[in-house]
């Protein structure tokens, strides 16, 4: 059987229709935005059995049966992994390309026992009563059991049942050292390497669990201990949760970084699915480059004392180098996403992502907040302190915008400023209007961006674009203005920093894209988006209604829905995450 590339996976998984698939073997009803069945695995006759499309995933709250669409096939059907990738594949219409013969994966046995580990450790934190701890723990922090069961939480007992248990599963100790699960002692006795932990979980992108984060339970040290690096988890190259949020990172154009287990948790509880962390260590550049490969913008979202600050700024440079856009978001002191999420719910937590400020801007606020504009010694050091955030932009326009602004709150020159950077390739006389156009790749492809870029075109196209959308839509400050002032052509009146975003997308360009293509791709991204958050809004509005009110609501979702289905059949994330409403 030959290896199956990560994007044909991926791709194969975006496609699959999992509520058809499973509903051939279950009769599904839909319960909300979920859908529920009598269990196929324990063979129950009460509707225990979810399937949750805007997930891709499954899970029994009976027999704790769970996993993706590959996985159904695999539990149920008895198929191995890259046999159910391929059924999938051959139902959703998708040609998988043989690569010649490879054999299996040798790390085949790593991941059978990590899952089976898995599966062991969340039955303990169900039913072991030395978890109760740990059911303890999940109450003071005000998450269910029934909550967490599905996410696949587990609790590693202090004993060595885990030896025992595994033997009894057929699991060689050379394979449970190899994958990190035992550890060989000085005398040379093996023992678990969690112990009295609390286990979260660390899927790799193609959702099999690969490693575990845990958290220690009363005293001990470290608090969080995590796998080690094995040949199939390595920590500077996993964001945890990915594998459930990148859909939502695409098509919400966006990710969140948060710093702890918890914090995912959270948010990822209250709807705000886009969101994933680093493994307790600062973010890597190969984690930035994951990012970059689902979302062009990232909001970091870190506690706001100094240590959570200097994590900010430092993850913000790495992500800056990948060409990424990043904004910060606040939270009041003291709180972290958990708490904040607790107290204030998804409202407090969408208000503190709405008011995320740009990475330099938040430097410049903190810098002007302890006063360092205020005396020539202090812009100096400010200067100092903004100069990294300034070098690591690695996007051209970004960068220049970074210039303007960074020079424009310190009061020097900007060429002053250009020269201090570093850039000795660049000319300061006449910068942009004469270097070649920048190649797409480099900056983060957005619909804002296209739509402005068109504009730039001069007519038709920019009586087109402004005719379809309007500049309250481009979320992007920089693009709003530049597109406002083109509209009104008032490009003279727009301030430096617009101005330097303006002449940078006029000379960058289509890059010979075709602009009826980018066009069509860009006002249907916007109209979708609009159309989708419509059908949010009615979904939360819907709970509180009464039954006559409720009734119409559902049938004005249909019609978004339906709007939505028919104008952009290829939208199909947005099918699957969500479901026909009412059916
Ligand atoms: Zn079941």
């Amino acid at each position: 059987m030959s290896l199956i590339p990560d994007d044909v996976i991926e791709q194969v998984r975006e496609a699959a229709d999992i509520v058809g698939i499973i509903g051939e073997h279950v009769e599904l009803k839909r319960t909300g935005s979920d859908f529920r069945a009598p269990c196929p695995f324990h063979g129950g006759t009460h509707r225990n059995f979810a399937v949750i499309p805007r997930k891709g995933m499954f899970y029994c709250f009976v027999c704790h049966a769970g996993g993706d669409v590959f996985t159904f096939f695999m539990k149920k059907l008895g198929m191995d992994y890259p046999t159910a990738v391929r059924e999938v594949a051959r139902r959703a219409g998708i040609t998988i390309p043989e690569r010649g013969p490879t054999g299996p994966d040798p790390r085949e046995p790593l991941y059978s026992a990590v899952a089976a580990a898995a599966d062991w450790f969340a039955r303990q934190l169900r039913e072991s009563p030395e978890a109760q701890v740990a059911r303890d723990y999940l109450t003071t922090r005000h998450l269910d059991l029934e909550t967490v069961q599905p996410l696949g939480l587990g609790y590693a007992p202090r004993s060595k049942a885990f030896l025992d248990a595994m033997k009894g599963l057929g699991v060689r100790d050379e394979v449970l050292l190899e994958a990190g699960l035992l550890a060989r002692r000085e005398d040379g006795t093996l023992a678990p390497r969690f112990r009295g932990r609390l286990l979260f979980p660390i899927h790799d992108v193609r959702a099999r669990v690969v490693g575990f984060g845990g958290r220690i339970l009363g005293e001990g040290e470290p608090k969080y201990l995590n796998s080690p690096d094995t040949p199939i988890f390595h920590k500077g190259k996993l964001l945890y949760n990915l594998h459930l949020a990148k859909h939502a990172m695409r098509k919400a154009e966006r990710a969140i970084l948060v710093e702890g287990y918890f914090d995912v948790l959270r948010l990822s509880l209250a709807g705000i699915e886009e969101v994933v962390a680093p493994l307790g260590t600062g973010l890597t550049p190969e984690q930035a480059q994951l990012v970059k490969h689902h979302a062009p913008h990232v909001i970091l979202l870190y506690d706001s004392d100094e240590p959570g600050l200097r994590a900010t700024f430092r993850a913000g440079d790495e992500l800056l180098r990948e060409g990424l856009r990043v904004s910060v978001a606040t939270l009041p002191a003291g709180e972290d996403p958990d708490t904040l999420g607790q107290k204030k719910g998804v409202a407090g937590l969408e208000e503190i992502l709405k008011d995320a400020v740009d990475v330099l801007e938040r430097k410049i606020q903190i810098l002007d907040r302890k006063g360092f504009f205020g005396t020539l010694p202090g812009r100096r050091r400010a200067l100092d302190r903004l100069l990294p955030t300034i070098r690591a932009a690695k996007d051209p326009i970004t960068r220049e915008l970074y210039l303007s602004r960074a020079a424009e709150a310190a009061g020097v020159r900007k060429d002053v400023l250009e020269r201090e950077v570093g850039d000795a390739g660049r000319s300061t006389t006449s910068p942009v209007l004469h270097r070649p156009a920048p190649t797409s790749t480099v900056l983060p492809a957005s619909a804002e961006k296209a739509l402005v870029l068109l504009m730039l075109e001069g007519e038709p196209w920019k009586s087109r674009v402004a005719e379809a959308v309007d500049p309250e839509e481009l979320e992007f400050p920089p693009y709003r203005a530049v597109f406002e002032s083109v509209a009104d052509d008032a490009v003279l009146a727009l301030d430096d920093t617009s101005a330097r975003a303006y002449e940078l997308l006029k000379a960058e360009g289509l890059g010979g894209r075709d602009a009826n293509e980018m066009y069509e791709l860009a006002v249907n991204w916007l109209e979708a988006r609009r159309l989708e958050r419509q059908m949010e809004r009615l979904d939360d509005q819907l709970p509180f209604e009464t039954p006559d009110r409720q009734a119409s609501l559902l049938a004005e979702k249909r019609r978004v829905f339906d709007e939505l289905r028919k104008r952009y059949p290829r939208y199909k994330i947005a099918k699957r995450r969500r479901g026909a409403p009412g059916t």
